[in-house]
C-alpha cells in the first residue's frame, strides 16, 4: 500500500551565522554565557529602541546565496513578521517577506539513482528568538541571549523524495556553509537545524498533498525517523478516510512519533509589511563580485579534483568533503604519501569513526596517516593491521613507524615461515580440509583465519592464501 504513494519534501533550514554581534545591535553572539548577559534594549525589544543592520550578515547571507548558485537581489528589504510568542518580545520578527537576499539556487546531492539537483527557493535573513528554559522548580524561564542572533533560512524546493535524499540535501548544504566560513553549523547547539515540510500523494500524480511541518530537528538521525513516521502516518491516515491537517507538529525522540502542535498559519495571518525604522537594503554588483572572490573552492569542486587526481570514487569524494576539517586533512597528507586511496579509505573506514561531532579541525600530524598508508602501501604492515593501527596513532599521536616497529607489527612474507604453520593448520583442521574437498569453498576461509591467528594476524593475507590453495590442491 505504501508504495503507491510518493513522499514530498520540502526544507526550512535555519543557519546561526557566526557574526561576533548581533543582527540588530553590539551585544554578544558567544554560545553558552549565562543566561540575559548578553542583551540590551534592542534585542529584548524595549520600546523606542531602534534596530541597526549588521553589515557582515548581510555579506555571510550572500554568500551563502553565491556558494548556492542562487540569483543576489540588487534591492531587498525587511519586513516584520507579526505574531506573539513568549521568547520573542517585540511580539514580532523582523525577517524578510517578498524580496529575499537571494532565489532560485540549486545544489547537487548524490542518490541511490546517481546525482539529482535540488532546488533553493530562497535565502532570506532573519532574527532567532530567545530559548524558554523548563525547569521543574521556578516552571518556565525565558534566556533572551539568542533573541536577535542573525540567522539564515534556506527554503528548497519540494524536490525530494525520500529521508535519504533528506540527509543528503543536508548533509551537502551544511558543508557548502561550512567551507563558506559563515557559521559553524553546530547541530547540537543549534547552530544547524531543520524544519520538515511534508505531503503524499499518490504516485503518478502531479499535485501536491497536503503537507504538516516538523519543527526544529537538530540531528540527521532524528530527521530521518521523523521523515519516515510522518510519511507513513499520513499514508494510513488518507488510506482510512482521514483528511491530512495542515498544521505544525513536533516529533519526539523518545516515542518515535510525531504529535500534533498547533494549525498552521499562513502568511496572511502574520500581517507582513516592511519595517519603518530599516532602510533597504541595496547591493552593487561591485559588492557582490568582491564577495563571490572570497568564497573558497567548494565541496563539489574539491570531490572532482580528488575524483580525476587521485582515482577516487564519487562517494569516497563526497565522504571526504562533507567535513571540510576532513577535507583539509586530507590535502596535507595526501601529498605525503604514495598511496592516494589507501590513505581515502582509513580515513574513511577508520579515522572519521573516532572524530567527534562538529569537529573543527582534525587533531593529528598530517604525515602520520600518510605514513601508516605507506607502510600498508608498501606492504610493510598488512592491511588490517594498518586498519587496527588508526586508533592507536590518533589518540597516542605517534608516529605509525614507530609503533610498528616498536611492536614488531611487521607483515610476515617469509614463505619458510608461513609455509609449516599452514602445514599445522591443515593437520589439524581435516574436517575443514573435508568440507573444502566437498565443494564448499568457504571452509577455505577458515582455514586462512586460523594461519592468521597463529601469526597474531601479521601474516601476508596474498601469501598465506597462495600457501593454503596450493596444499589444498594437493590433498
Ligand atoms: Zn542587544
Amino acid at each position: 500500500m505504501i508504495r503507491q504513494y510518493e513522499m514530498v519534501i520540502g526544507l526550512e533550514v535555519h543557519v546561526e551565522l557566526s557574526t561576533k554581534t548581533k543582527l540588530f545591535c553590539g551585544c554578544s553572539t558567544a554560545f553558552g554565557a549565562e543566561p540575559n548577559t548578553q542583551c540590551c534594549p534592542v534585542c529584548t525589544g524595549m520600546p523606542g529602541a531602534l534596530p541597526v543592520l549588521n553589515q557582515t550578515v548581510v555579506d555571510y547571507a550572500v554568500k551563502a546565496g553565491l556558494a548556492t548558485h542562487c540569483h543576489i537581489a540588487s534591492h531587498s528589504k525587511q519586513d516584520r513578521k507579526n505574531y506573539f510568542y513568549p521568547d520573542l518580545p517585540k511580539a514580532y520578527q523582523i525577517s524578510q517577506y517578498d524580496l529575499p537576499l537571494c532565489e532560485h539556487g540549486h545544489l547537487e546531492i548524490e542518490s541511490a539513482h546517481g546525482s539529482k539537483q535540488i532546488g533553493i527557493t530562497r535565502i532570506h535573513i532573519e532574527e532567532d528568538a530567545g530559548k524558554l528554559v523548563h525547569n521543574k522548580k521556578h516552571g518556565t524561564m525565558i534566556d533572551y541571549n539568542r533573541c536577535g542572533i542573525p540567522l539564515i533560512e534556506i527554503v528548497s524546493e519540494p524536490d525530494l523524495r525520500s529521508a535519504e535524499e533528506a540527509k543528503s540535501y543536508l548533509q551537502k548544504l551544511r558543508a557548502i556553509i561550512l567551507y563558506t566560513g559563515i557559521s559553524d553549523c553546530k547541530m547540537n547547539e543549534g547552530s544547524f537545524r531543520c524544519d520538515v515540510n511534508l505531503s503524499v500523494r499518490k504516485a503518478g500524480t502531479h499535485v501536491l498533498g497536503t503537507r504538516t511541518e516538523m519543527k526544529n530537528l537538530n540531528s540527521f538521525r532524528s530527521i530521518v525517523r521523523a521523515i519516515d513516521y510522518e510519511y507513513k502516518r499520513q499514508v494510513e491516515a488518507l488510506e482510512a478516510g482521514e483528511e491530512i491537517v495542515q498544521e505544525t507538529r513536533r516529533f519526539d525522540k523518545n516515542d518515535g512519533k510525531t504529535h500534533s502542535m498547533r494549525r498552521k498559519e499562513n502568511a496572511n495571518d502574520y500581517r507582513y509589511f516592511p519595517d519603518p525604522d530599516l532602510p533597504p537594503i541595496y547591493l552593487t554588483e561591485e559588492t557582490i563580485a568582491s564577495l563571490e572572490a572570497q568564497i573558497p573552492t567548494l565541496p563539489d569542486a574539491r570531490k572532482k579534483v580528488y575524483m580525476e587526481q587521485y582515482g577516487l570514487s564519487a562517494y569516497d569524494g563526497e565522504c571526504l568533503t562533507t567535513e571540510k576539517a576532513i577535507a583539509d586533512y586530507f590535502d596535507q597528507a595526501v601529498m605525503q604519501t604514495k598511496y592516494p586511496k589507501l590513505l581515502s579509505n582509513l580515513m574513511i573506514s577508520e579515522l572519521c569513526k573516532l572524530l567527534p561531532p562538529d569537529s573543527d579541525s582534525l587533531d593529528l600530524e598530517p604525515a602520520y596517516m600518510a605514513w601508516l598508508a605507506d607502510l600498508s602501501g608498501d606492504e610493510i604492515i598488512n592491511s588490517s593491521t594498518a586498519k587496527n593501527l588508526v586508533q592507536e596513532v590518533y589518540t597516542q599521536k605517534t608516529n605509525p613507524e614507530t609503533i610498528v616497529k616498536e611492536r614488531g607489527l611487521e607483515q610476515i612474507s617469509d614463505v619458510s615461515i608461513l609455509q609449516p604453520i599452514a602445514e599445522a593448520v591443515l593437520a589439524a583442521h581435516p574436517k575443514s580440509v573435508a568440507d573444502y574437498q566437498k565443494g564448499k569453498t568457504a571452509a577455505s576461509k577458515a582455514l586462512i583465519g586460523q594461519v592468521m591467528a597463529q601469526t597474531r594476524g601479521k601474516g601476508n593475507p596474498q601469501k598465506i592464501q597462495e600457501i593454503i590453495f596450493g596444499l589444498l590442491s594437493k590433498t
